[in-house]
């Protein structure tokens, strides 16, 4: 009945986690403080916090206005802090990531090849869409530039999404807003590429102060229980998290990596045996594309990398 509906099947998207309640956003757009409820079950899934922003919550109302959170919607995807030696836990920091922005550089810092296929293969493997933002195109002289074409050109012909930008210049700004709209778009690459700076230059100084309402500032503290995500005028969220170490935490077999580099796989489908895995096998469709430049050298060295990694069984997804 009517009655009911008030009561019962309030929904809502976590935008915030402040370690002891959630910000969530309902779905007629009004901010709530959740909380969670201490027999919530956590879906099989062990975390510090048992709720990560991106969560979409299931919410019974309280009479002051908060609201008690007594389940959470299945996660398509979540991102995972680089586990520690001393745990074997993931810390899941953020879920349902609709898109990914893999922000690179070729220098101050560079980003490697390898560090690129990695992330790109994580993503694959959780069906993440990536775009690839190449920022501080402003700094480059012009050998660091032709090898950025060099790169959008790879990653764009395999069927990755290539942005140019800058912070300093605003060049890509009006590009990174489309793609961001209405998704929940996850900040990815090394410490120093501008994550911080493309946020500053999607939201201003609106994202200084969602850091300081959100207790950005105990980083070193509570960094696996605080996070945030930071909202577009357009709908869209931003998640900016130090430490990311991919998506998930599922163990990926030798047979599988190639599954995840798409333009290998696709070629592999020639090979001469079903199980080959493109080292030295007779009849190889891949080796000889590699051969003949149809696969890059660095993507297949990046493959190699990491079936060596599972070998001795260092790789998790
Ligand atoms: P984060 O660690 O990925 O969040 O990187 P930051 O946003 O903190 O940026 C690291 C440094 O690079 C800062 O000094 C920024 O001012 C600078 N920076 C970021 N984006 C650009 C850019 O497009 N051009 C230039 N020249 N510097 C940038
Ligand atoms: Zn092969």
């Amino acid at each position: 009945g009517g009655d009911e509906s008030g009561k019962i099947g309030l929904q809502g998207l976590v935008v915030r986690n402040t370690g002891n309640a959630y910000l969530v956003r309902d779905d007629n757009g009004n901010d709530i403080i959740g909380i969670a409820k201490g027999n919530l079950r956590l879906k099989g899934i062990r975390s510090t916090s048992p709720i990560v922003v991106g969560d979409r919550v299931f919410m019974d109302p309280n009479p002051d206005g908060t609201a008690f959170i007594t389940d959470i919607a299945e996660r398509k995807n979540y991102i995972v802090r680089k586990a520690s030696n001393l745990s074997k836990h993931a810390h899941i920091l953020a879920a349902n990531i609709d898109l990914a922005f893999l922000c690179v550089t070729v220098s101050y810092p560079e980003t490697t090849t390898v560090f690129i296929d990695r992330f790109l293969t994580t993503a694959e493997a959780y069906s993440v869409p990536v775009c690839l933002i190449f920022n501080k195109i402003d700094l480059y002289d012009e050998e660091e530039s032709e090898y950025l074409n060099a790169l959008m050109h790879l990653y764009s012909t395999i069927g990755y999404q290539c942005l140019r930008t800058s912070t300093v210049t605003g060049e890509g700004k009006g590009q990174l807003e489309a793609l961001a709209e209405g998704k929940t778009v996850l900040l990815a690459g090394h410490s120093g590429v501008g994550k911080s700076s493309i946020v500053n230059l999607l939201v201003g100084d609106q994202a200084q102060k969602v850091r300081e309402i959100s207790g950005y500032h105990h980083k070193g503290m509570h960094t696996t229980t605080f996070s945030e995500m930071i909202e577009l005028e357009n709908g869209g969220f931003l998640i900016d998290t130090p430490g990311i170490k991919g998506f998930g935490t599922i163990d990926m077999s030798r047979a599988e990596v190639s599954h995840y580099f798409p333009e290998i796989f696709r070629i592999s489908k020639n090979c001469k045996y079903n199980s080959c895995l493109h080292l030295n096998e007779p009849g190889c469709a891949v080796l000889e594309a590699v051969e003949n430049h149809y696969i890059s050298e660095s993507r297949y060295h990046s493959y190699l990398n990491i079936l060596e990694d599972i070998e001795e069984g260092k790789y998790r997804l």
